[in-house]
């Protein structure tokens, strides 16, 4: 079984609240009497499923041509987190806890059932804990992939989940679309785009069963 776990890059997909907007024109057009039709792309990086890079909240961090291709593909486990969401934050308690069988995984993917898949872009959404994703990373987590918008809360300025997973050496992707993906073990390919420079950079996520 095989799950497309991406959000568009596309007009469908609403922006973060002051970002820009996926816009796609015809640098060349046939309908103009072009010979070809030649796209040109407008948006920002973080409209559909990306990985951030560390340039993105850390000034002269890595930048998204240095994302290390094999923390993006690999054994991933999707994790259901909405039972322990009844606060906005996930304490290494609750992550701990649901983490019982199996102990951390070097890739995990939460699904909060927070998203712009849905079409509009949410209020609020729940995250880890700066303490959960430091447990995590030390544990041996090497990417927290969301569904939700951040893994950082929507008003965030300090960004300190972003900061706690970088500083540890692991990476971050966000807006999966998680929506029909049972809990379980998963091989994720998710290579980042080889965009030069930049913050973020847009990718396809794919997962497929692995056997028990
Ligand atoms: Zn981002």
């Amino acid at each position: 079984m095989r799950y497309d776990i991406s959000i568009a890059y596309g007009a469908e997909t609403p922006p973060w609240p002051g970002d820009t907007p996926y816009s796609c024109r015809w640098a060349w057009d046939m309908a103009q009497g072009a010979s070809v039709n030649v796209g040109h792309v407008t948006t920002s990086l973080h409209l559909g499923t990306h990985a951030d890079a560390p340039l993105h909240v850390i000034p002269n961090g890595a930048p998204s041509d240095s994302l290390p291709l094999h923390v993006f593909s690999g054994r991933a486990r999707v994790l259901d987190v909405q039972r322990a969401t009844e606060g906005s934050h996930i304490s290494v308690d609750q992550l701990s806890a649901l983490l019982s069988d199996g102990g951390v995984p070097a890739r995990l993917l939460l699904r909060t059932g927070v998203s712009v898949a849905t079409g509009v872009f949410p209020d609020r959404w729940p995250t880890l804990t700066e303490g959960a994703a430091a447990w995590l990373a030390a544990q041996g987590l090497r990417l927290l992939g969301v569904d939700a918008p951040s893994v950082d809360e929507r008003d965030a300025r300090e960004l300190l989940v972003h900061h706690a997973l970088f500083g540890a050496g692991a990476y971050v992707i966000e807006n999966l679309r998680l929506g029909d993906v049972p809990d379980g073990e998963y091989h994720l390919s998710a290579y980042p785009l080889l965009v030069t420079g930049a913050d973020a950079a847009p990718l396809r996520a794919v997962l497929e069963s692995v056997p028990e």
